[in-house]
Protein backbone atom coordinates (compact mmCIF):
# COMPACT_ATOMS: atom_id res chain seq x y z
CA UNK A 1 0.00 0.00 0.00
CA UNK A 2 0.43 3.51 -0.27
CA UNK A 3 1.24 6.14 2.21
CA UNK A 4 0.07 9.52 2.76
CA UNK A 5 0.82 12.42 5.42
CA UNK A 6 -1.73 14.94 6.55
CA UNK A 7 -0.14 17.85 7.44
CA UNK A 8 -0.85 18.44 11.09
CA UNK A 9 -0.52 21.53 12.42
CA UNK A 10 -3.86 22.99 12.06
CA UNK A 11 -7.48 22.99 10.60
CA UNK A 12 -9.33 20.32 9.22
CA UNK A 13 -6.86 17.02 9.47
CA UNK A 14 -8.88 14.58 11.03
CA UNK A 15 -11.84 14.46 8.10
CA UNK A 16 -8.97 14.22 5.51
CA UNK A 17 -7.25 11.51 7.75
CA UNK A 18 -10.61 9.63 7.56
CA UNK A 19 -11.34 10.20 3.89
CA UNK A 20 -7.36 8.87 2.82
CA UNK A 21 -8.03 5.84 4.91
CA UNK A 22 -11.52 5.18 2.39
CA UNK A 23 -9.78 5.44 -0.30
CA UNK A 24 -7.44 2.68 0.31
CA UNK A 25 -4.06 4.18 2.01
CA UNK A 26 -2.23 4.06 4.89
CA UNK A 27 -2.15 7.73 6.35
CA UNK A 28 -0.47 9.40 9.07
CA UNK A 29 -0.30 12.85 10.43
CA UNK A 30 2.67 14.99 10.01
CA UNK A 31 3.54 16.79 12.70
CA UNK A 32 7.09 16.78 12.50
CA UNK A 33 10.42 17.03 10.00
CA UNK A 34 11.45 13.48 10.49
CA UNK A 35 7.15 12.05 9.83
CA UNK A 36 7.61 12.99 6.14
CA UNK A 37 10.12 9.98 5.92
CA UNK A 38 8.44 6.88 4.17
CA UNK A 39 5.55 9.00 2.52
CA UNK A 40 4.15 8.89 -0.52
CA UNK A 41 2.25 11.72 -0.43
CA UNK A 42 1.25 14.85 1.61
CA UNK A 43 -1.80 16.62 1.97
CA UNK A 44 -1.96 19.77 3.27
CA UNK A 45 -4.81 20.86 4.92
CA UNK A 46 -7.64 23.41 4.99
CA UNK A 47 -7.41 26.37 8.08
CA UNK A 48 -5.87 29.28 8.32
CA UNK A 49 -2.59 29.67 6.24
CA UNK A 50 -0.83 32.43 8.13
CA UNK A 51 -1.01 30.78 11.05
CA UNK A 52 0.08 27.10 9.22
CA UNK A 53 2.89 28.69 7.83
CA UNK A 54 4.05 30.48 11.59
CA UNK A 55 3.59 26.58 12.61
CA UNK A 56 5.47 25.25 9.63
CA UNK A 57 8.36 27.91 10.32
CA UNK A 58 8.58 26.46 14.14
CA UNK A 59 8.59 23.33 13.55
CA UNK A 60 11.69 23.27 10.92
CA UNK A 61 9.23 22.18 7.93
CA UNK A 62 8.73 24.99 5.50
CA UNK A 63 12.35 23.70 3.89
CA UNK A 64 11.43 19.96 4.54
CA UNK A 65 7.78 20.19 2.69
CA UNK A 66 9.30 21.69 -0.19
CA UNK A 67 12.19 19.13 -0.47
CA UNK A 68 9.38 16.36 -0.13
CA UNK A 69 7.69 18.38 -2.96
CA UNK A 70 10.31 18.08 -5.28
CA UNK A 71 9.67 14.66 -6.30
CA UNK A 72 6.48 13.66 -4.41
CA UNK A 73 2.87 14.56 -5.06
CA UNK A 74 1.03 17.33 -2.62
CA UNK A 75 -3.12 18.15 -2.37
CA UNK A 76 -3.58 21.51 -0.93
CA UNK A 77 -7.00 22.61 0.20
CA UNK A 78 -8.17 26.07 1.05
CA UNK A 79 -5.21 27.23 3.07
CA UNK A 80 -3.42 24.27 1.60
CA UNK A 81 -3.80 25.52 -1.64
CA UNK A 82 -2.89 29.29 -0.58
CA UNK A 83 -0.07 27.85 0.69
CA UNK A 84 1.08 25.98 -2.68
CA UNK A 85 0.66 29.09 -4.75
CA UNK A 86 3.51 31.26 -6.28
CA UNK A 87 1.61 34.21 -6.02
CA UNK A 88 -0.98 35.67 -3.69
CA UNK A 89 -2.89 38.99 -4.61
CA UNK A 90 -2.25 41.54 -1.95
CA UNK A 91 0.63 40.08 0.29
CA UNK A 92 4.20 40.03 -0.34
CA UNK A 93 5.29 36.57 -0.62
CA UNK A 94 4.30 33.39 -1.47
CA UNK A 95 4.89 30.40 0.81
CA UNK A 96 5.79 27.34 -0.62
CA UNK A 97 5.46 28.05 -3.93
CA UNK A 98 4.92 25.15 -5.93
CA UNK A 99 2.41 25.82 -8.47
CA UNK A 100 2.09 28.22 -11.38
CA UNK A 101 -0.63 29.95 -9.88
CA UNK A 102 -1.99 33.53 -8.69
CA UNK A 103 -4.59 33.54 -5.32
CA UNK A 104 -7.08 35.65 -3.67
CA UNK A 105 -7.28 34.86 -0.15
CA UNK A 106 -11.29 34.85 0.63
CA UNK A 107 -12.24 35.81 -3.00
CA UNK A 108 -15.92 35.26 -2.38
CA UNK A 109 -16.81 38.25 -0.34
CA UNK A 110 -17.46 38.51 3.47
CA UNK A 111 -21.71 37.97 2.49
CA UNK A 112 -20.74 34.53 0.78
CA UNK A 113 -18.09 33.79 3.15
CA UNK A 114 -19.14 29.75 3.17
CA UNK A 115 -21.44 28.03 0.89
CA UNK A 116 -21.80 24.86 -0.87
CA UNK A 117 -21.84 24.73 -4.41
CA UNK A 118 -22.45 21.41 -7.34
CA UNK A 119 -19.20 21.81 -9.12
CA UNK A 120 -18.11 20.00 -12.64
CA UNK A 121 -14.58 18.81 -11.75
CA UNK A 122 -12.43 17.58 -14.33
CA UNK A 123 -11.32 13.77 -14.30
CA UNK A 124 -13.09 13.32 -11.65
CA UNK A 125 -17.13 14.45 -11.15
CA UNK A 126 -19.52 15.97 -12.50
CA UNK A 127 -22.01 16.23 -9.66
CA UNK A 128 -19.62 17.20 -6.76
CA UNK A 129 -20.35 19.13 -3.81
CA UNK A 130 -17.96 21.95 -2.92
CA UNK A 131 -17.71 22.81 0.16
CA UNK A 132 -16.50 26.84 0.63
CA UNK A 133 -14.93 28.42 4.09
CA UNK A 134 -14.11 31.41 3.32
CA UNK A 135 -12.29 30.48 0.13
CA UNK A 136 -9.94 31.36 -2.14
CA UNK A 137 -10.20 31.25 -5.69
CA UNK A 138 -7.50 30.92 -8.39
CA UNK A 139 -7.18 34.08 -10.07
CA UNK A 140 -4.33 33.06 -13.14
CA UNK A 141 -2.75 29.70 -13.84
CA UNK A 142 0.51 29.44 -15.81
CA UNK A 143 1.05 27.27 -18.84
CA UNK A 144 1.53 24.14 -17.10
CA UNK A 145 -1.60 24.13 -14.94
CA UNK A 146 -4.42 22.16 -15.91
CA UNK A 147 -7.76 23.61 -14.81
CA UNK A 148 -9.99 21.23 -12.98
CA UNK A 149 -12.92 23.07 -12.03
CA UNK A 150 -14.50 26.32 -12.41
CA UNK A 151 -17.13 27.82 -10.05
CA UNK A 152 -19.16 31.57 -11.31
CA UNK A 153 -16.27 32.04 -13.46
CA UNK A 154 -13.58 31.64 -11.21
CA UNK A 155 -11.11 28.93 -10.93
CA UNK A 156 -11.56 26.77 -7.69
CA UNK A 157 -9.48 23.48 -8.70
CA UNK A 158 -6.23 22.51 -10.83
CA UNK A 159 -3.40 20.07 -11.46
CA UNK A 160 0.08 20.81 -12.16
CA UNK A 161 2.16 17.90 -12.42
CA UNK A 162 2.10 16.23 -9.17
CA UNK A 163 0.53 18.97 -7.77
CA UNK A 164 -3.36 19.00 -7.02
CA UNK A 165 -5.33 22.00 -5.28
CA UNK A 166 -9.18 22.72 -4.29
CA UNK A 167 -10.05 25.89 -3.40
CA UNK A 168 -13.16 23.79 -1.22
CA UNK A 169 -13.04 21.33 1.47
CA UNK A 170 -13.76 18.11 -0.29
CA UNK A 171 -12.48 16.13 3.37
CA UNK A 172 -15.74 18.09 4.69
CA UNK A 173 -18.56 15.89 2.61
CA UNK A 174 -18.97 12.24 2.35
CA UNK A 175 -17.58 12.39 -1.46
CA UNK A 176 -14.14 10.64 -1.56
CA UNK A 177 -13.76 10.87 -5.36
CA UNK A 178 -10.90 14.09 -5.36
CA UNK A 179 -8.96 11.86 -2.60
CA UNK A 180 -9.36 8.67 -5.10
CA UNK A 181 -8.23 11.04 -7.69
CA UNK A 182 -5.15 11.93 -4.96
CA UNK A 183 -4.17 8.78 -4.65
CA UNK A 184 -4.36 7.60 -8.12
CA UNK A 185 -1.66 10.36 -8.57
CA UNK A 186 0.36 9.16 -6.05
CA UNK A 187 0.48 5.34 -6.85
CA UNK A 188 0.95 6.46 -10.66
CA UNK A 189 4.44 8.53 -8.99
CA UNK A 190 5.32 5.93 -6.52
CA UNK A 191 5.36 3.05 -9.49
CA UNK A 192 7.12 5.01 -11.59
CA UNK A 193 10.88 2.89 -11.93
CA UNK A 194 13.43 5.83 -11.14
CA UNK A 195 15.97 5.55 -14.18
N1 LIG B 1 -9.31 32.12 4.56
C1 LIG B 1 -8.29 31.18 4.89
C2 LIG B 1 -6.91 31.73 4.55
O1 LIG B 1 -6.81 32.74 3.95
C3 LIG B 1 -8.51 29.86 4.19
C4 LIG B 1 -9.84 29.30 4.60
C5 LIG B 1 -9.90 27.81 4.67
O2 LIG B 1 -8.89 27.09 4.61
N2 LIG B 1 -11.09 27.31 4.86
O3 LIG B 1 -5.94 31.12 4.90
Amino acid sequence: TFKIGVLGLQGAVREHVKALEASDTEVSVVKRVHELAGLDGLVIPGGESTTMRKLMDKYDLFDAIKEFAEDKPVFGTCAGLILMAKQIENQAGPHLALMDINVKRNAFGRQVASFEAELKVKHVADNFVGVFIRAPYISEVGPDVEVLSEYDGNIVACRQGNYLTAAFHPELTDDNRLHQYFVGMVKEKAEKVPV
